[in-house]
């Protein structure tokens, strides 16, 4: 099955690690840090692909991709002693919503500083920025956004339940910020996510300067 699943995937694949490589180089996943998945395509969308822990993300490679099931099961033999990120608890609970595909987390200098700035607050709105109508479904920059900050935890099965109660009361939410920690945000295809993430990184990063 997952070699199937490899096959049918392999534009992801390389779309993903395209995308990995383009972010580290933005500084957005220093030091081995942060994490990216995809749901993989018919008939297998009860399974991920997702990225190995640990992994210095500018030698990102095709084989440090993981496959699991949507209960964190990995299903590559081969790779039973590699795990993926911690975080996983995060993807799998935003794959619950049936419109995502593919989920991308990003721990710039930008995102890290506006939450830790906005530190009274539970979120920041952003508007007035043109780039906003780079979100899907988003038509003009007179409008406003509002992007959610949980605090950091290290308990990501408790993180993820909150991030599914929040959703699932706030379903026009395109992203969100872990206090001093990094951005989370998703998309119906992989080109979309990375479309978000780098729209909000845009806005986050102006953020700091207003
Ligand atoms: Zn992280």
């Amino acid at each position: 099955m997952t070699t199937k699943i490899i096959e049918l995937s392999s534009n992801e694949r390389k779309n993903l690690i395209e995308i990995i490589h383009s972010f580290h180089q933005k500084g957005w996943s220093p030091a081995t840090s942060t994490n990216y998945s995809f749901l993989n395509p018919q008939p297998y969308s009860d399974t991920i692909t997702i990225s190995m822990s640990g992994i210095d993300k500018s030698k990102f490679e095709d084989k440090h991709l993981l496959i699991l099931d949507l209960k964190s099961k990995q299903l590559l033999p081969e790779y039973a002693n590699f795990r993926s990120s911690a975080e996983t608890a995060i993807h799998l609970a935003l794959y619950k919503n049936p419109n995502v595909k593919a989920v991308l987390h990003t721990h710039s200098i930008a995102n890290t500083v506006v939450s830790l700035k906005a530190i009274q607050q539970k979120g920041i709105e952003l508007k007035g920025f043109e780039m906003l109508k780079a979100l899907e479904g988003i038509k003009t920059h007179e409008t406003n956004i509002w992007l959610p900050i949980f605090e950091n935890s290290q308990d990501m099965d408790e993180f993820s339940k909150n991030i599914e109660l929040y959703l699932s009361q706030h379903p026009q939410t395109y992203g969100f910020l872990m206090r001093g920690h990094g951005l989370y945000t998703w998309g119906q295809s992989l080109d979309q996510a990375k479309r978000h993430i780098e729209t909000l990184e845009f806005m986050l990063e102006c953020m700091m300067y207003l």
